[in-house]
């Protein structure tokens, strides 16, 4: 069973060191996090199997990784710094805050309960705003990027150039953006610093349509392969009325979380908005020209676009279980092999001094492939529910008998079943159950 309750992750997380409340010697710095020794290696793996499967697996798309701060002209032109903002309503009587769009009842204060105590609607820009160089002068301010969009668009000609690819061909980006969120909540879900994983799809326009089908189907199929259950899972397209200024249709593919069903990735039709605006503002073209029709044309985008963070928590929510192994209930991450943090983990059976060189040289070779742990204290089964309470898919354990006969145990994490190998064959043999 998944987790029926944030705070069964959030808790795991907190234990087992993926993810910390930021600042915490300080009393913590609101809906921040940092991430731990387990956590940062999660973030690694989800972007891993993103970059794998949209651009290593595929010859038409490229990646970049563009700067996170921008002058303002790049964000009057994407049109974020006019319209990049939420609607922010207070409640009178509380000072509590709300994204007026978020409301379910737009009379009746779900923080207090107070009726008709809401301030008219107020539209505030998400953009946080710095400032470059020794002197806050007007002029010198700078943007934190909101979306790792606008770094594909205004470097397009330079892909095109440099690539040689042609429509429909992407350009995919994995990094930091930043939102000055009303409400930020719900643990990793909405922070006011994330990651992101977008794909700009650059397509001839008449493409659009049947491009837009294509990446809805293959986002959410992504999911499932690394072991989201489909029902947990569904596409779901936006009203007219949710639309983003630029967009012509949009789809999210939801996520169950224990709180319902909430947005997983966004995949937006761009149309040629973006492109046609950087052009008009900066007067460099950033069109098409197909030789074999001769015609120009500026191809029209469609954008899966992702959270690393969010990814990160649906993974987890979904990968949780309990389940009893010899009388005893234990808690385990039923994750994807590539998604845990850890592949293996060595585990002398004892911290006899005669054990240590043999399964240091299992670690060590092991660790050349994989991430690995390496533990010797405590009891072995404690080892192994430690193991399984992170997702590590196999423990590899060294005995006395491996001193004799050369040969060590692996213990799978969701059966718990234990195979004996010979250590030579080990690497080949946990390569061909990893499948990775
Ligand atoms: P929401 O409606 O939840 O605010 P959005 O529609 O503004 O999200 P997009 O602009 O489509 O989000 O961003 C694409 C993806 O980036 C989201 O699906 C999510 O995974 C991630 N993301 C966006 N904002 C945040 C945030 N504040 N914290 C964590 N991840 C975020």
């Amino acid at each position: 069973m998944p987790a029926s309750d944030l705070d069964q992750i959030v808790n795991l997380c907190k234990r087992r060191g993926f993810v910390f409340p930021s600042a915490e010697i300080y009393g913590g710095f609101r809906s921040s996090y940092d991430y731990g020794p387990l956590g940062s290696l999660m973030l690694r793996n989800v972007r891993e199997a993103w970059i794998s499967t949209m651009v290593q697996q595929r010859d038409d798309v490229v990646l970049i990784d563009a700067a996170v701060l921008g002058p303002p002209q790049v964000f009057e032109a994407s049109g974020h710094l006019s319209s990049f903002s939420d609607p922010l309503v207070d409640c009178k009587e509380c000072k509590q805050r709300f994204r007026d769009d978020h409301l379910e009842d737009h009379e009746v204060c779900p923080n207090c309960g107070a009726k008709g105590s809401f301030t008219e609607a107020r539209e505030f820009n998400l953009m946080f705003k710095t400032t470059a160089g020794p002197v806050e002068a007007q002029g010198a301010e700078v943007y934190l990027r909101p979306e790792t969009a606008q770094g594909m668009f205004v470097n397009f000609a330079n892909v095109l150039q440099t690539s040689r690819k042609k429509p429909p061909f992407g350009i995919a980006q994995v990094g930091k953006s930043f939102r000055n969120e009303i409400t930020p909540g719900n643990f990793i879900f909405r922070t006011r610093e994330f990651e992101q994983m977008e794909l700009e799809y650059f397509v001839p326009p008449e493409a659009g349509p049947r491009w837009y089908e294509y990446w809805c189907q293959a986002r959410l199929d992504w999911y499932v392969g690394l072991g989201i259950p489909p029902e947990m899972l569904r596409l779901r397209a936006h009203d007219a009325d949710e639309l983003s200024h630029y967009s012509a249709g949009t789809s999210d593919v939801e996520f169950l979380y224990p709180w319902g069903w909430g947005e997983l990735e966004g995949i937006a039709q761009r149309t040629d908005f973006d492109l046609t605006q950087h052009a008009k503002h900066s007067g460099e073209r950033l069109d098409y020209f197909d030789q074999a029709s001769g015609e120009r044309y500026v191809p029209y985008v469609i954008e899966p676009a992702a959270g690393v963070n969010r990814a990160m928590a649906a993974f987890l929510l979904a990968a949780y279980d309990e389940d009893v192994v010899n009388d005893e209930t234990r808690t385990v991450l039923r994750l994807d092999p590539r998604l845990a943090p850890y592949k293996v983990a060595v585990l002398p059976l004892s911290k006899k001094d005669t054990l240590t060189p043999l399964a240091k040289q299992v670690y060590a070779t092991l660790a050349e492939r994989y991430m690995c742990d390496y533990d010797e204290t405590q009891a072995i089964g404690r080892r192994y529910r430690r193991q399984d309470e992170i997702g590590t898919p196999y423990c590899v354990t060294v005995d006395f008998d491996s001193l004799d006969d050369g040969a060590v145990t692996i213990r799978e994490r969701d059966t718990t079943a234990q195979v004996r190998v010979p250590v030579d064959a080990l690497a080949g043999e946990l390569a061909a159950r990893h499948g990775c």
